[in-house]
């Protein structure tokens, strides 16, 4: 528990200091007059020294650093619970400084630390067989509360985070700004340091989102949560649909993916009896032959909110089997698969029910 914190401002008027990218910090410090030095020494303490409060900045002046907490957060969140699980990922509920809630997930596996990250409070999407739309959506996150996540992760947990993934509530397209901003900054090789290639941005398929990622210049993974090979069937999991439907949604992943030489990978939620019929499998392949890309399917999670069922193991290997015939790569994914699911809004949601 990290309840108690030395340094957390509540204030709702001033922003986490740490959502500021390296640059933001060398106009801040020069705007207060500061010699050049000053914002690299703000910057070691935050992500490198990564310390608790401002008054362990020892070289920097007093003045500044009472000026700074006037308009900063240092750390505006706090840990008001985690929870290991039987799979040993750790969930971590997190208040945010204006009372909200929410979740991120550490996920162990050997030789790395995955952090699932939320980057909204609440979801807009309202995605059938997911727990995180259910209670509607109230904000999105500052890149600063994105960083803190990972850096409450690292201390609830005990270790640095190699891998990030923007799949916890919410939707990472819709808060793209400060999404990407906190990339950045966790990406900065001085600070936490976490490679491009190691962090997902996953989407439920905001075509324009998918366009401008194409443009950034970045390595890092983008995941498209396809869940159906049509839109009569994905407008029924994913309303979403309606705007930006599977083919449209195809082509700006074809587009992206010969504008970046990037591969996408398509998370397909297996739902008994409702998306992973042969036909599906038959319909998908088709469509995703002539198009270097992953799949990655994932048993459905049982959530209360929901009450569709996992597919049988043995339907997920006839899938993997009917998309592997038509060269299209498709892996299960088990542990990880299985641990992220408690990122999908339900640990919020449980709460919630609880509280
Ligand atoms: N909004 C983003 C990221 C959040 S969810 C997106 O839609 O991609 C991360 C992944 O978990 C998505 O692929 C989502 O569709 C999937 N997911 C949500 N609820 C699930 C459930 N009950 N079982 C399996 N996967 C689920």
């Amino acid at each position: 528990m990290l309840t108690g914190e030395t340094g957390v401002d509540m204030k709702s008027e001033t922003k986490p200091i740490h959502g500021l990218t390296r640059n933001e910090l060398v106009e801040l410090c020069a705007g207060l007059n500061q010699p050049s030095y000053r914002a690299a020494q703000i910057w070691r303490w935050l992500h490198v020294n990564r310390v608790g409060d401002w008054q362990q900045m020892t070289n920097i002046p007093a003045a500044i650093r009472t000026q700074l907490a006037g308009s900063f957060s240092f750390f505006s969140m706090q840990a008001e619970g985690s929870k290991k699980s039987a799979d040993t990922s750790l969930k971590v509920l997190a208040r945010l400084h204006d009372g909200e809630t929410v979740e991120f997930v550490v996920i162990p596996a050997p030789r790395r630390t995955t952090v699932c990250v939320s980057s909204q409070v609440g979801c807009k999407f309202d995605c059938a067989f997911c727990a995180s739309g259910r209670s509607g959506f109230t904000r999105s996150l500052d890149a600063g509360e994105m960083v803190e996540e990972l850096l409450l992760a690292e201390k609830e947990y005990g270790e640095k985070p190699t891998h990030v993934v923007f799949m916890g509530i919410g939707e990472p397209f819709d808060n793209y700004d400060n999404v990407l901003k906190a990339v950045r900054i966790i990406n900065d090789q001085e600070g936490l340091a976490i490679g491009a290639r190691r962090i997902t941005i996953s989407t439920c398929g905001i075509i324009p989102g998918i366009e401008r990622l194409a443009g950034e210049g970045l390595q890092v993974e983008l995941s498209v949560s396809l869940h159906a090979p049509n839109d009569e069937l994905r407008t029924r999991l994913m309303p979403v649909n309606r705007r930006y439907g599977v083919g449209p949604l195809l082509d700006a992943c074809r587009q992206y993916t010969q504008q970046t030489g990037r591969l996408i990978t398509f998370e397909y939620a297996m739902i008994r009896g409702v998306n992973d019929s042969r036909s599906h499998a038959e319909e998908l392949a088709g469509k995703l032959k002539s198009f270097q890309c992953r799949v990655n399917l994932i048993p459905l999670s049982e959530v209360e909110e929901y009450g569709g069922k996992a597919s049988t193991p043995e339907v997920v290997n006839m899938f993997i089997k009917v998309l592997g015939e038509a060269g299209v790569n498709a892996t299960l994914r088990n542990s990880r698969g299985s641990e992220l699911k408690a990122a999908c809004g339900q640990l919020r949601a449980s709460h919630a029910r609880k509280a």
